[in-house]
């Protein structure tokens, strides 16, 4: 039976272990999460002012790539596939405002807590601190940056994960024979996959890479490194658009989404060649 199990989470990333779940479903998994999860991101940038140093194009590349909590805006706005076509659709756009200006003499950065929502603050950067542009002295720039929902596959700024990886389930056993615990191993790891604790080697499989980093500084060739056919370990890091969990559960969502389409295609397809 299929089994899925969260060995460790917190709010950017989450990791599961999957059971008895094909190689391909997994792996599908991972693709969506990276590729087809929609999330909020600016597509057009409309400039009433900009004396900066910078071309309108470079600064609105800057903005479309500022991540914009999308959470709400999930339920909220229509799918990517309507808005693409479309131009200004109804219910497919919310736009946030960015003014900035320099006296003489003056010298400042403008950061992304200048960009404002102006109608949805359920669609904003999801930080403060992310640089946009510097603005030298007696310059200004004003503009309004549309965002819409979009996916990872159209353009990598609407990915809502940095980092999606699917590795097989490790299996690592330690010869207590000829271990020295000399510690280079835990040490070594970089997931805590392998620590010690009270002068003795801790083993925690579902935590392990697979990056073999353990193998490598182990002289005496204590620790052999293998992997289960049968379960997965699949990690997730959210650029903060939106929890880790959403991700993953909206990646099956979107899964069922493309396969009910191919349904329904293969549906009329084959009812066109029956009446034919
Ligand atoms: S590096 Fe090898 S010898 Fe050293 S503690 Fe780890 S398993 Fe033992
Ligand atoms: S393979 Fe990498 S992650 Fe796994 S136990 Fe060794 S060092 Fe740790």
């Amino acid at each position: 039976m299929v089994s899925v199990e969260v060995v460790s989470r917190n709010p950017d990333e989450i990791t599961v272990i999957l059971k008895d779940v094909p190689l391909e479903y997994a792996n599908a998994l991972r693709r969506a999460s990276l590729e087809e999860v929609p999330t909020m991101a600016v597509n057009h940038v409309v400039f009433y002012d900009n004396t900066s140093a910078l071309a309108d194009e470079v600064i609105a590349h800057r903005i479309a790539m500022i991540p914009l909590t999308s959470e709400k805006a999930l339920d909220r706005y229509k799918p990517p596939e309507v808005c693409r076509e479309g131009g200004q659709v109804d219910g497919c756009y919310t736009s946030l405002y960015l003014e900035a200006e320099t006296g003489p003499g003056e010298v400042i950065t403008v950061y992304s807590d200048r960009l404002k929502p102006q109608e949805d603050p359920d669609v904003a950067p999801i930080r403060g601190d992310i640089p946009i542009i510097v603005l030298g002295p007696s310059q200004r720039v004003v503009l309004e940056a549309w965002a819409r929902l979009g996916r990872g596959k159209e353009h990598a700024k609407w990915s809502p994960a940095t980092v999606a990886s699917l590795t097989y389930l490790a299996l690592i056993s330690i010869d207590r024979g000829r271990c020295t615990k000399c510690g280079l191993c835990s040490q070594k790891c970089p997931t805590g996959a392998i620590r010690t604790v009270n002068g003795e080697l801790v083993v925690r499989e579902d935590l392990c890479n697979l990056c073999r980093q353990c193998v490598k500084v182990c002289e005496p060739e204590a620790i052999s490194l293998s992997w289960r056919r049968d379960a997965y370990r699949l990690y997730i890091e959210s650029s903060g658009v939106l929890s880790p969990e959403r991700i993953l559960v909206q990646s099956v969502i979107e899964i069922r989404r493309k396969l009910l389409e191919f349904y329904e295609n293969l549906e009329r397809v084959l009812s066109e060649a029956g009446g034919s």
